[in-house]
């Protein structure tokens, strides 16, 4: 049976997008392959609201963090850290080499934007990353603050992981400044897992062509280059064209049929419907000032086996995230992204209720 996913990734994908993953192969040079690319990036630039150019991987979210964070520190990487995705970061940089520092927050802080502009007035650093939805905690960054701490540094390249946000909120990318903004299909994009996107600005490719060790498959500069050629939209190695018409269709599906001020007031709506929930039965894990419009991270105050509540939840066609990493047990997680809906949060709390006979 299949279980209905309540994970922050990978989530359900509409029978519809599902379908497109079986579309019959094209040429990857070819001009349907251009047109295909095309298409797809032109859609993700309005998503993103940017007008840079919009670079596939056929990796996940991870691939394109490693790129940023390697191919565009010339001098040294600011990280700053609010848990497990923002930890991450920060030991990519580590395991190539990348001189860089990380500034850790508690779990269930956000990144204080003060902080932000001490690090960089010491001129140490020429990159900065920021988890804009920290998948682990609950929380969303305060971005726009951030972005106008960043902004006094012309020589930062400004990196933000938006793997767990993107297309489930409002993230003007040009607007905020940021020169590298990565996502992931298989989140609020709605679609299978294996395929990012980034949003990379000239200065972020200006950068890395400075950068001598930037490693082949992610080179982004590479990327970039063949992306932008003779207008064609394609790529230096194959990338997964089942992916791209997915993408495509979720896209269209996004841009023309929900409509992006609909989906992100969804995203909302689903998500103070779970707050309001878990502060009933439970209690909120992180900071009630910058809490996720695409998950929430709730505290055992019950003191429940969570790994219990799941095995009984699959037996009603149900799964929901345990803590991650060092809050498991401590905390559970419900998603509420991509294309889920109100009747989907009931489905789950009542399940929820039912199981622990709340
Ligand atoms: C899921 C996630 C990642 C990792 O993305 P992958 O696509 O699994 O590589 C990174 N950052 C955040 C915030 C995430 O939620």
């Amino acid at each position: 049976m299949h279980k209905k996913l309540f994970i922050p990734g990978p989530v359900d994908v509409r029978p519809e997008v599902l379908a497109k993953m079986s579309t019959p192969m094209i040429s990857h040079r070819g001009k349907a392959a251009t047109e295909l690319g095309k298409d797809v990036c032109t859609k993700l630039q309005k998503v993103f609201q940017t007008n840079n150019v919009i670079v596939l991987s056929t990796t996940s979210g991870s691939g394109l963090m490693e790129s940023a964070i390697k191919c565009c520190t010339a001098k040294r990487a600011a990280v700053f850290s609010i848990g497990a995705f923002g930890d991450r970061w920060y030991k990519m940089a580590v395991a190539n080499g990348v001189p860089a520092d990380k500034f850790r927050a508690e779990d269930g802080q956000a990144t204080d934007p003060k902080q932000v502009d001490e690090a960089l007035a010491t001129g140490k650093y020429d990159l900065v990353t920021i988890t804009h939805n920290e998948t682990s905690v609950g929380i969303m960054n305060p971005i726009k603050e951030i972005a106008e701490v960043v902004k006094k540094y012309p020589d930062v390249v400004f990196c933000v992981d938006t793997v767990s946000s993107m297309g489930g909120t409002s993230i003007p990318v040009d607007e905020l400044g940021i020169d590298f903004c990565i996502t992931s299909t298989q989140k609020c994009l709605g679609c299978p897992p294996g395929m990012s996107a980034a949003s990379v600005s000239k200065k972020a490719y200006e950068r890395a062509k400075t950068v001598p060790n930037r490693g082949l498959y992610l080179d982004i500069v590479e990327i970039y280059d063949k992306v932008v050629k003779d207008d064609k939209y394609q790529y230096p190695s194959t990338p997964s064209e089942s992916h791209m018409f997915a993408l495509q269709e979720e896209l269209t599906y996004m841009l023309e049929v929900e409509g992006l001020e609909n989906r992100y007031a969804r995203h909302l709506e689903m998500a103070e419907y779970i707050r309001a929930w878990a502060r009933k039965y439970f209690a909120i894990f992180s900071d009630e000032r910058y809490l996720s419009p695409t998950l929430t991270t709730i505290k055992n105050t019950r003191g429940i086996s969570v790994a219990d509540l799941n095995k009984k939840l699959a037996e009603k066609g149900i799964e929901i995230s345990n803590g991650y990493g060092d809050l498991k047990e401590k905390t559970f997680r419900i998603s509420h992204m991509a294309d889920m809906t109100m009747d989907d949060m009931k489905l789950v709390t009542s399940a929820i209720e039912e199981v622990l006979g709340l």
